[in-house]
């Protein structure tokens, strides 16, 4: 049996949580889920967002499945979302955008993937004031060549593995010339190693407008830590919005996988959110282990639900009176 570390997070994160691993179990495939906290609620509870514990059982088991956490903005404890991605070395973080038939959204046929660097650039966690009254302060991104070269290649290996056309190289060289530079510079370097991979690059403010404008031109993206957040989110609005938007956290030994949006608070614990992006993210956890033909029916079974539009949260359906425990029991009765 596999075990999978779950920790259902804060805001709606319990709810999507208990609602994907119901679908997960109801696929039969075997896994033990073994439960441990982190975030506000952790933080709340025992004085740690990140609880040794839950680094130590993350670093035993290896894989986990992880609700959205809440990140004080501007102040407190640093975000446990980028804690974990540097302990654990995770730096793929993968996101997927695909569109469902029944959502409404400015297109309906977009299937795109997004490689983030997790690990590095703007998110390295250099940042200080630089005078006593605050008055100033400095934030420091770090690109290293080994960085660049293995979310690069972990790109166009997957273009290679998935049957895709062509790898985008998102950057800001023309400003950011050593940062950014370096990342087109071993971009370039790897896209000669995929002859059978188209490549190209963009400047990543022309990215942003040309994804808006023309979606379809794009297959794969590859791009730095700050561009790939926000290009995350674009993607995920191209397709219809953040509740059917998964992400995997990949490194060599362990894998987290988790929706792309956050905890949600303004609606948790009113039955109202979409467990599809987490759902979705579960599927990914599960190819990641060998079960493909279980994501497969889950990806199907939330596809069915959602194409006929009534057990939908109201995010995908304005008109819809059902809320999460509903769309959940709607995916478990189409994998039956
Ligand atoms: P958010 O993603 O939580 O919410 C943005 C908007 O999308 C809100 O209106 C929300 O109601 C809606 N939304 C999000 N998920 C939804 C779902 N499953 N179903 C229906 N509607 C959904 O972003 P935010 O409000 O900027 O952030 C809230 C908190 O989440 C912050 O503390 C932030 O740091 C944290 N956060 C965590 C992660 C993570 O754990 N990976 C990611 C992003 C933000």
């Amino acid at each position: 049996m596999t075990r999978v570390v779950v920790i259902p997070g804060d805001g709606i994160g319990p709810s999507i949580t208990e609602s994907t691993i119901q679908i997960i179990e109801a696929t039969g495939v075997p896994i033990q889920w073994v439960e441990a906290q982190a975030g506000l609620g952790a933080f709340q509870s025992v004085g740690d967002p990140l609880p040794a514990a839950t680094v130590e059982l993350i670093r035993d088991v290896k894989l986990g499945l992880k609700g959205p956490l809440t990140t004080p903005v501007g102040s407190g404890f640093r975000s446990v979302n980028v804690a974990l991605r540097k302990e654990f070395d995770l730096y793929i973080n993968l996101r997927p955008a695909k569109s469902f038939k029944g959502v409404i959204s400015r297109y309906s046929d977009i299937d795109l993937v997004l490689f983030r660097e997790n690990t590095e650039g703007m998110y390295s966690g250099v940042e200080h004031y630089i005078d006593a009254k605050r008055n100033a302060a400095e934030s420091i991104s770090i690109v290293t060549r080994e960085g660049c070269r293995r979310i690069i290649r972990a790109a166009f290996q997957y273009a290679v593995e998935h049957g895709r056309k062509k790898v985008t190289i998102v950057h800001k060289a023309n400003i950011l010339k050593f940062t950014s530079g370096t990342f087109l510079e071993v971009g370039r370097e790897i896209a000669a190693e995929f002859p059978q991979i188209a490549s190209d690059d963009k400047i990543v403010d022309n990215m942003a407008m040309q994804l808006v404008m023309n979606p379809h031109q794009f297959d794969v993206m590859v791009t730095t830590n700050l561009f790939g957040d926000i290009l995350s989110d674009l993607i995920s609005g191209l397709v219809g919005g953040l509740g059917l938007a998964p992400g995997a956290n990949i490194g060599q030994d362990v894998a987290i996988f988790e929706a792309v949006h956050g905890s949600a608070p303004d609606i948790a614990g009113k039955n109202l959110a979409n467990p599809g992006a987490l759902l979705l993210a579960g599927a990914m956890l599960l190819r990641h282990i060998g079960h493909a033909d279980a994501a497969a029916n889950i990806e199907q079974a939330l596809a069915d639900v959602i194409a006929e539009g009534r057990f939908v949260t109201k995010d995908l359906n304005k008109e819809s009176g059902v809320g999460t425990t509903e769309m959940t029991r709607a995916i478990i009765e189409r994998l039956k």
